[in-house]
């Protein structure tokens, strides 16, 4: 990430939301960014991972531009290489937590599909509510889904905003064990958003966000 500049026009005015932010990410690390609410942490995730457009610098990804990139690109680049939690889940309401966990898998047309989300659900406890709705889940059993549906594709890179910020101790933690399990194993890149301190902490390193400026960035010695 070089230069990032992000603005948002609003009511005619032009807000700078992230002010020339520099940094680099080492493939498989396991990294936090923390910082005050409305410091810019979200549009900055949203920004490395392709899901909106900067401003001014550069976002490289695997080794590419993401600014040089058309919409339709950046969202190949996107179910290629990347993983995306939200904090409010964002499963799609009119599929089974099951279909949820299938479309990246149907996006890149792969085979076996149904049986690989089954798979999937298993390995996050839920292979008994594939045919639920999302509004037949509790908020842990839906970040569940969204995790299994984020694994899918088998990312290179895993951004997570807030992941546990709806959940409770108890399954905040098996959300945890299932993304580090993901660094450890399959050596996915972790960017974790996050206003957990305890989950900041587990992490090789904390960038710190403040008013749109990164204002620091410490190496944890985890490793
Ligand atoms: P939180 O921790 O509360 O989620 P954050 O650090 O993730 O906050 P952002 O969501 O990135 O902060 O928002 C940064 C600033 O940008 C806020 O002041 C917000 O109001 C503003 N903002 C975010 N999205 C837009 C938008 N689409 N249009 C205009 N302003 C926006």
């Amino acid at each position: 990430i070089l230069n990032l500049n992000k603005t948002y026009k609003s009511a005619g005015r032009l807000l700078t939301v992230l002010d020339n932010i520099n940094f680099g990410i080492k493939a498989g690390s396991a990294n936090a960014i923390v910082g005050p609410s409305g410091s810019g942490k979200t549009t900055l995730l949203g920004l490395c991972a392709g899901l909106d457009s900067a401003t001014g610098g550069t976002v490289e990804l695997n080794g590419i531009n993401l600014g040089s990139l058309s919409e339709d690109m950046r969202a190949q680049v996107r179910n290629q290489y990347v993983g995306f939690i939200f904090q409010n889940f964002q499963l799609l309401p009119t599929l089974t937590a099951l279909e949820n966990v299938m479309v990246p898998l149907e996006l890149r047309g792969e085979k076996n599909i149904k049986a690989r989300s089954l798979d999937l659900l298993d390995k996050v406890g839920l292979a008994d509510r594939g045919h639920h709705y999302p509004a037949q889940l509790s908020g842990g059993e839906q970040q569940r889904v969204s995790l299994a549906r984020a694994f899918s594709n088998s990312p290179r890179i895993l951004f997570a905003d807030e992941p546990t910020g709806n959940l409770d101790a108890e399954t905040s933690e098996k959300v945890v064990k299932l993304i580090f399990d993901l660094n450890r194993e399959a050596g996915t890149t972790l960017i974790l958003v996050t206003h957990d301190l305890e989950l900041a902490a587990k992490t090789q390193r904390i960038i710190k966000i403040k008013g749109g400026k990164l204002v620091a960035d410490d190496i944890t010695g985890n490793v």
